[in-house]
């Protein structure tokens, strides 16, 4: 039987034959370092996005971008707000950095309360807060009204990064575009990756789009050479293929839609997601679950005590999980 992986929010389509070429063609040069200055990505990013390439940082996925913007900005002891549950990867961003991770309980839907957020951030030395939006794990976007108000409540010295990781699987009327917020917004950091979409999760690239001088912060913290020809490459060419990567996108989304018309039938009441994965808040019955699961042939991310993550992957992979999740319904 074949096994599925639906715990990393990967994306199950195989790479398209143009991005595979691209990153053939930059490996038969990996005897040389890369362009450290990722100059072919930034243009195209630039083009792509309507902002200067010098709002640019590229890094070793997002995430990497996340630690060098916290190693830029924080001090030990500085506070960094974000929601809770969220990324697994932000207590140990904000960790490393010897900075104070404050974490603000998600509502009972799994949203961000931004209202206890913006409280957070208006508290002394707090550098940073993190919107997730979507949220991993729970999946609820923010709109772009929520955002400005919140921009608003939270002190202009305060960094608030939109982490848009899953922003492309987004079917959200007024949904927030972290782009449009920069030319208002000088303390606003869009987080963004090829790791989703894009299909690009092994070859590590991610960027923000910020002010000058905080993507010139950022850029500063990053490793010399840091993410590679072949991902460079392969990121140009998704830009250049993305009308393609999007139909695919699509396609997760429709199957999203089976998916959580088929769980909601089953009487699940499940956060309203808008990421390529839903949440099961399965509570104490999460490891049993995840076992199921695994006997079903499919990999889950479980949170103990809490829920569990799926992806949304091959159609038989999804069709498992709807099996299983059928003897689960709380
Ligand atoms: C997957 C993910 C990222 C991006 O990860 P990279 O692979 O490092 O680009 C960022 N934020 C969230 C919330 C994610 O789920």
């Amino acid at each position: 039987m074949t096994t599925y992986k639906l715990s990393s929010n990967e994306n199950p389509f195989p790479p398209l034959p143009g991005i595979e070429e691209a990153v053939a063609r930059a490996a038969a040069r990996m005897n040389r370092y890369p362009d450290a200055g990722s100059t072919a990505l930034y243009a195209a990013l630039a083009a792509r996005l309507g902002v200067a390439t010098e709002q640019l940082a590229a890094g070793t996925g997002s995430v990497a971008v996340l630690y060098h913007l916290l190693q830029a900005f924080c001090d030990p002891g500085d506070r960094v707000v974000t929601a809770w549950r969220s990324f697994e990867a932000y207590p140990i961003a904000i960790g490393i950095n010897a900075a104070e991770p404050v974490q603000v309980p998600l509502t009972a839907d799994g949203r961000h309360d931004l209202d206890a957020m913006a409280a957070a951030a208006a508290e002394p030395r707090t550098k940073v807060v993190v919107l997730c939006t979507p949220n991993n794990p729970t999946g609820p976007a923010l709109t772009h009204g929520e955002v400005e108000d919140f921009l608003a409540r939270v002190p202009g010295e305060v960094l608030v990064v939109v982490d848009e990781a899953y922003r492309e699987f987004v079917r959200l009327e007024g949904a927030v575009d972290g782009v449009a917020l920069l030319a208002e917004h000088p303390n606003v950091v869009v987080m963004r990756t090829f790791a989703k979409a894009y299909g690009l999760a092994g070859l590590r690239v991610g960027y923000a789009v910020a002010h000058p001088d905080v993507a010139a912060a950022i850029r500063a913290c990053a490793l010399p050479f840091g993410v590679s020809a072949p991902a460079q490459a392969a990121a140009v060419a998704a830009l250049e293929h993305e009308a393609e990567l999007m139909e695919r996108v699509e396609a997760i989304v429709t199957e999203r839609e089976r998916v959580v018309e088929a769980l909601t039938a089953q009487g699940w009441d499940l956060p309203e997601t808008h990421a390529n994965f839903v949440w099961l808040a399965t509570g104490e019955r999460t490891a049993d679950l995840v076992t199921a699961a695994e006997e079903a042939g499919i990999v889950l991310r479980p949170f103990a005590g809490e829920g569990v993550r799926a992806s949304i992957g091959e159609r038989e992979a999804n069709d498992r999980l709807v099996e299983v999740a059928a003897k689960f319904v709380p």
